[in-house]
């Protein structure tokens, strides 16, 4: 929890007509009301950062009528002291012995529709739909979705901010790799780094060091680092207004083997052409298919194994993913990552930045060089 966001950071990123926005959104998709429990799609609603807990803090919002925000007497403080507190919607309070799915099911009259937050938990989504025995249930983030994609200037200036803190790890980054060190003692100073920077929390840390580079989800090892061998480092954390960073390099210690050298400089290329080619109408496909072209063609296509991107915002991972089959074309103010990789052992590489869909072309949140980084041994 916090609200560490000042007071007109949180008006411009969470502002009060959005409610109004998500409930002609629920009306669209033909839903009764919407409920949002702790989570992404709370906090991108109201601002509220609540914790999530077995009890029930949820906003509802009917298609029609008014929202209400129902929490546990004890976080009423909390609760109007955050963003949410500021944007005129009700308030409402269950005691420790109150129902409170009994609750909102009682000012929900007998609902036919209700989309529920995509993360509330599977035990509360039960007792609602016990609660609400009439009412189909379904999930809010199809819902939410086409809202979150579009960032507003607000957001986009705060995933700018998130950019440039990352940045600022990436460049410590070159004097906390040493060969002799471990994986987990480099990854701890960057944790250190992530937070100094700006975070309030690290959200992962990966440091992939020589074959660990080569395992494009690995975290930390006590593998010692050896001269002249490759590392992935992919980091990012979450900043005070919400939202989140994620940007990978690649660093050497030492001259790198020339193998690594021939598949960089076309991870490179790919990475490049693949951004170059965001612009709204673009579809996602197009440019998973761009990167994957170029790395292809130089013979490493079987060593690119993953999507080329995901949406990035309030969470680490969101709408639009960057895969062949999505056909949604990208809009003005979509933010995404670009990270193709080559993953051929006993090394590996990825180049991360995240991008957002300008209304001419792409917009990098991420400025640090994208050349292999090659520190003095
Ligand atoms: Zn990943
Ligand atoms: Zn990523
Ligand atoms: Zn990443």
């Amino acid at each position: 929890m916090d609200n560490d966001a000042t007071a007109v950071a949180a008006t411009a990123l969470y502002p009060p007509e959005r409610i109004g926005a998500v409930a002609r959104a629920a009306e669209a998709a033909g839903l009764d009301a919407l409920v949002l429990t702790p989570g992404p799609d709370l906090r991108y609603v109201t601002g509220y950062d609540a914790h999530v807990s077995e009890r029930l803090t949820c906003l509802v919002v009917p298609a029609r009528g008014e929202a209400f925000l129902l929490v546990p007497r004890l976080e009423l403080a909390v609760a109007r002291t955050s963003p949410a507190g500021a944007l005129g919607v009700e308030i409402a309070t269950w005691e420790e012995t109150d129902d409170p799915f009994a609750a909102v099911a009682a000012r929900l009259g007998t609902p036919g529709r209700v989309a529920v937050a995509d993360q509330m938990w599977a035990a509360m989504a039960f007792r609602l739909r016990d609660a609400l025995p009439g009412a189909a249930l379904s999930a809010a983030g199809e819902v939410l979705r086409g809202l979150r994609m579009r960032k507003s200037a607000a957001e986009i200036e705060a995933l700018r901010e998130a950019g440039a803190a990352i940045d600022r790890v990436h460049r410590i980054v070159p004097h906390l790799l040493k060969a002799g060190r471990t994986e987990r003692e480099v990854g701890r100073d960057i944790a250190e780094a992530i937070l100094a920077e700006g975070h309030v929390t690290v959200d992962f840390t990966i440091v992939g060091s020589g074959p660990n580079g080569a395992s494009p989800h690995h975290e930390l090892s006590d593998r010692v680092i050896g001269r002249g061998e490759p590392v992935v480092v992919d980091i990012g954390g979450t900043m005070p207004s919400g939202y989140r960073s994620d940007s990978t390099r690649v660093y050497c210690v030492g001259a790198p083997p020339a193998e690594f050298t021939d598949y960089y400089v076309v991870l490179r290329a790919a990475q490049e052409a693949a951004v170059r080619t965001v612009a709204p109408g673009v579809l996602p496909e197009a440019v998973d298919a761009v990167a994957r072209d170029v790395i292809a063609s130089a013979g490493y296509g079987e060593f690119f194994v993953h999507r080329t991107g995901h949406g990035i915002g309030l969470e680490t991972h969101e709408h639009p993913y960057i895969v062949a089959g999505n056909t949604e074309p990208l809009t003005e103010g979509a933010a995404f990552s670009i990270e193709p990789g080559i993953y051929p052992g006993p090394h590996g590489a990825r180049i991360e930045d995240i991008v957002v869909c300008g209304p001419n072309g792409p917009d990098r949140m991420n400025l640090t060089t994208r050349d292999l980084v090659i520190i003095d041994a």
